[in-house]
């Protein structure tokens, strides 16, 4: 195993997710893809959200069908209202219900504070926090409507935010990305407390530095890689099964108390680790 790869998809119980119905947002790439498939491994069926990339996310489709799963590729903009409304209804029709949504679809548009647009700021704000309120939104409702299924799910649904170490990590020249997910927390712990007592489990994940398009300026030359290492106390990038990996657990049965939080899979990144030596 190279020093960037997760565990392989093999350590996951094929049956952990049977009978779940899982909506993926932004499943084309990356961590999304990663949470996509591994989901589908764990034998849940999985809606493969994508915004553009049509290919991409067939492909997704085809590597979770290959589990004996049921998969499909659904186009929306998860900062709309009107196609995530659209969305979460083509899902219950065609799968029936949902039981898990990862609200993972998100992007950076960086740039030094004061030359930050509107625009930029927007966008971000839009994408990262609107859209998973919108999702969280569409997806509780339907949750609330069907209620516990026992032999499905000890819980009336999941749903996992994936926010960043930076929704507590500061983050110069990201203000835009940093606010968004500080959001993502404060939403995800209000919606947790709301939904609890209805048995809808509401958690975030909070992923480190992991190798994706999202961030390839900091590691794809030997500089950058060495000055991000220099963050991560474990010695090694993450990869995007190490977050899929903890999107499995909180959507299965296995971590059913687990209500409110956020799991922080960083390596070690906010151990503050320039004070290792100093201080
Ligand atoms: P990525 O760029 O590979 O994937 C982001 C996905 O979101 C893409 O599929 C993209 O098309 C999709 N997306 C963007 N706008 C969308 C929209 N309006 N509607 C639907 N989908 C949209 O990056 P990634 O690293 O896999 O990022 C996934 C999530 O993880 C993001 O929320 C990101 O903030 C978070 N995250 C990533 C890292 C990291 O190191 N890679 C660290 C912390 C948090």
């Amino acid at each position: 195993m190279s020093s960037t790869e997760g565990a392989p998809l093999d350590v996951i119980p094929a049956h952990l997710l049977k009978g779940q119905k899982a909506l993926v947002t932004g499943a084309n790439s990356g961590i999304g893809r990663a949470t996509a498939v591994a989901l589908g491994r764990a034998g849940a069926d999985v809606v493969v959200n994508y915004v553009a990339g049509r290919e991409e996310a067939e492909k997704v489709v085809e590597e979770i069908a290959s589990f004996g799963v049921r998969a499909a590729a659904y186009e929306a903009d998860v900062s709309d209202e009107g196609q995530v409304v659209a969305m979460m209804d083509r899902m219950v029709q065609e799968f029936g219900t949902i039981d898990v949504l990862v609200a993972n679809a998100g992007l950076q548009r960086d740039a030094p504070f004061t030359e930050m647009t509107l625009a930029q700021w927007q966008k971000v704000l839009d994408v990262n926090l609107t859209g998973q309120f919108l999702c969280a939104r569409e997806a509780a409702k339907e949750f609330l409507r069907r209620g516990v299924v026992p032999e499905v799910s000890r819980a009336a649904g999941k749903i996992i935010c994936m926010s960043s170490v930076h929704q507590i990590i500061p983050w110069a020249g990201h203000v835009n990305y940093a606010s968004s997910k500080g959001g993502v927390q404060m939403m995800m712990q209000t919606l947790a407390q709301e939904l609890a007592p209805k048995k809808i489990r509401v958690n975030a994940i909070a992923p480190g530095a992991i190798k994706t398009p999202i961030n390839r300026d900091a590691w794809d030359t030997p500089k950058a890689r060495k000055d991000l290492l220099r963050l991560i106390p474990y010695d090694r990038i993450g990869a995007p099964e190490d977050i899929a990996h903890a999107a499995v657990g909180l959507a299965s049965d296995l971590l059913d108390y687990v209500v409110g939080t956020t799991l922080y899979v960083d390596g070690g990144m906010t151990l503050f680790p320039g004070f290792a030596t100093g201080g």
